[in-house]
């Protein structure tokens, strides 16, 4: 077979990255089995990195934030290895939950963040949305009357990710539905959630005591949570620098 044949079957079955390669990888080549091979692991790696992109443009993350980044000295009660151990998505996989409590400014979203992209690289399909964002959708489903498919869309990620639960107070109506959500995931995915709220006052986002105490049993049965303290990191990066404001 000659170049521009292979070449056109490599267009039409879609294998970009061997169809950029096989020459390269034809110099070195010793056996056919293990040329092929190599080819194969090109377009299996590519199609990975295309994966990730697009999992993590799919997430709607605010910003990229990895642990990498993080100082874990400004958080010295925080469990270092537990947190850093979340990057592996293995709590993913096991339908487990994560819950980030403490004080604004602290590290919460960030690390929420973090344990977001990581899961992406590792193949599951993650969404980002804050509490407020996520109920307002809802809600305005719920008006359009398509509320059932919108709950159904959540389902496909592996990983929600609910971030500032508890910063704005909400109506019965959207209360009973982070409840809904919430708890159509128990087992069966999972949610991470940054919250400054301790567990007595979940109330305030849940229609009454007893859902918001089923909701904490639910999350705490197969899930962690996390507590973060001390002083708001933008503050601190506000004294270092003047352009930085204090978002809280
Ligand atoms: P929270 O969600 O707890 O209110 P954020 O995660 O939004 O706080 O943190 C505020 C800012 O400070 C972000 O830019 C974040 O990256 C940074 N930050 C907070 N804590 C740390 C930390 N321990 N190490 C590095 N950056 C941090
Ligand atoms: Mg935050």
């Amino acid at each position: 077979m000659n170049a521009p044949l292979l070449e056109e079957h490599l267009r039409s079955l879609k294998l970009p990255a061997i169809l950029a390669n096989y020459r390269r990888l034809a110099e070195n080549a010793r056996d056919p089995i293990a040329y092929l091979g190599e080819v194969a692991s090109v377009e299996v790696e590519r199609r990975h990195e295309n994966g990730v992109k697009a999992r993590i443009s799919a997430a709607r993350f605010p910003t990229l934030k990895t642990f990498d980044t993080f100082d874990f000295t400004a958080q010295p009660r925080a469990p270092k290895t537990k947190i850093l151990e979340l990057a592996d998505g293995r709590f993913v996989r096991e339908r487990r939950s994560v819950i980030f409590y403490g004080p604004p400014g602290v590290g919460k979203t960030h690390c929420l963040i973090a344990i977001g992209l990581a899961a992406c690289t590792h193949g599951y399909r993650t969404l980002f949305t804050t509490a407020a964002g996520l109920l307002t959708d809802l809600l305005e489903a719920k008006r359009n009357g398509t509320l059932t498919r919108r709950l159904r869309s959540l389902d496909r990620f592996a990983l929600l990710l609910i971030d500032e639960l508890g910063y704005v107070p909400f109506e019965r109506e959207a209360t009973d539905l982070l409840y809904q959500v919430i708890s159509q995931r128990y087992e069966c995915a999972s949610v991470g959630i940054t919250t400054n709220l301790a567990f007595e006052q979940w109330i305030q986002v849940f229609p009454d005591a007893m859902t918001a105490s089923a909701v904490i049993d639910r999350l705490v049965h197969h899930g962690s949570v996390f507590e973060f303290s001390g002083t708001s990191h933008r503050l601190k990066s506000r004294d270092g620098n003047p352009q930085t404001r204090a978002k809280t």
